[in-house]
């Protein structure tokens, strides 16, 4: 008695569940637009009834929000391509993500029993009680794209084009993998369960394994006719293009993630991004070290000695550096903030120049004069570093003389 009453609550469940569905709107209509609308028609009706069903402009009308949910629903759909065709071809249910893409629905298997099935395959003999799974929405994966960018770009920020290959709805069967009239089956592994459970007799007594239904990977159906351009897999690879925005301050082997730009998702899941591997081309002047450039300057000698100003090449053109006299090969000036941005929003790299003396070469007797005199000044002695011997004789003559 008690058996019989819950089972009929179940059915009026069941039943009062079937009816909210068919009587959900029609999108279309809940727009006020035609099926032929565009996207423009679209957009302008739902700014339309968006204000007049506002809640906060319907304080006094109960069912303004349900209306407004309502219509936020709609725009949702239709103001999404993709959606709008599994929407056109599918209805309602192509959408819910419970059901594999649009079509018919497991629900008209919900009698179906598992255990039974199982009981066949298997002979346990035994009842368990069962979690019906049902396709589930499934993500796109994340696409990868290498771009190469100068330094200045990396600097500045650069928008650049980028063309790249990823995976798209299938345009014939908007990502069902069915063909055109077919459905997909329960499977007849699994009865639609996408599990299977298996018994295995050890020592420690008798155990059970489930694991994912082998037939149709844990989906619990499979595909009878399988669209002819996506073979069932729902999708195909395409080509696009698309215009990116890279921000200032990156640096080689940094990504950049451009969100729902990757391949496409099944049964109502949402698209994959897009990273860019970011590859900085070397720099003839500067060199990179974390967010501050490195540059080598060569300076004479007549500067290092007595000091003073020079121009720095700078990435976005030049500065004036004070060179202190008697500055010696190795010493390193910095120019503050005149590297690299942060990526991170962080402040300024500096600019480092690392400075080498040249030594003069290829003197004249006029020159060579004024540098002699220049050491006689300075109160050293440069003959013996003019003589001929080798530095190894004048070591053994002063071994000579001790
Ligand atoms: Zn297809
Ligand atoms: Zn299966």
């Amino acid at each position: 008695m008690t058996k019989c009453r819950v089972q009929s609550w179940c059915c009026i469940l069941h039943l009062s569940f079937a009816v909210k569905m068919t009587e959900k709107r029609d999108y279309y209509e809940t727009l006020g637009v035609s099926r032929n609308a565009s996207q423009d028609e679209i957009k302008r009706a739902y700014r339309r009834l968006a204000r007049q069903y506002h809640p906060d402009v319907n304080k006094h009308n109960p069912d303004a929000e349900a209306r407004f949910k309502e219509i936020n629903e709609a725009y949702q759909v239709l103001s999404d391509p993709e959606k709008r065709e599994i929407y056109d071809r599918y209805g309602h249910r192509g959408l819910d993500q419970n059901y594999a893409g649009g079509y018919g629905g497991i629900e008209d298997f919900a009698d179906f029993g598992f255990t039974d099935i199982f009981d066949m395959f298997f002979g346990t003999g035994t009842r368990t009680t069962t979690r019906r799974s049902r396709p589930r929405a499934e993500p796109g994966g994340d696409v990868r794209c290498e771009i190469e960018i100068t330094l200045e770009e990396a600097a500045r920020g650069a928008r650049r084009e980028v063309t790249f290959e990823r995976m798209e709805l299938c345009p014939t069967c908007a990502g069902t993998g069915t063909q055109a009239g077919s459905r997909p089956e329960v499977c007849g592994l699994c009865g639609g369960s996408g599990q299977v459970r298996q018994q295995q007799h050890s020592f420690f007594g008798t155990q059970i394994r489930i694991s994912t239904c082998p037939r149709c990977h844990g989906e619990g159906r499979v595909i009878g006719s399988p669209c002819q351009q996506c073979r069932g897999h729902g999708r195909v690879r395409g080509r696009v293009t698309r215009t990116v925005d890279i921000p200032a301050g990156v640096d080689s082997g940094m990504q950049v993630r451009i969100p729902g730009e990757g391949d496409a998702g099944l049964r109502g899941g949402p698209r994959g991004d897009l990273l860019l591997a970011i590859q900085v081309q070397p720099h003839k002047v500067f060199e990179r070290r974390g967010n501050d450039l490195w540059c080598r300057l060569t300076i004479s000698f007549p500067l290092a000695a007595l000091g003073g100003h020079l121009e720095v090449p700078t990435l976005d053109g030049s500065e004036t550096l004070y060179v202190a006299p008697g500055t010696q090969s190795g010493e390193v000036y910095s120019l503050r903030g005149k590297g690299m941005p942060d990526p991170a929003g962080g402040t300024h790299g500096d600019l480092n120049v690392l400075i080498h003396v040249q030594t003069p070469t290829h003197l004249t007797e006029e020159q060579k004069d004024l540098l002699r005199k220049f050491a006689r000044l300075r109160g050293e002695d440069i003959k013996a570093e003019e003589d001929k011997k080798s530095f190894f004789e004048r070591v053994r003559d002063a071994l000579d003389g001790l």
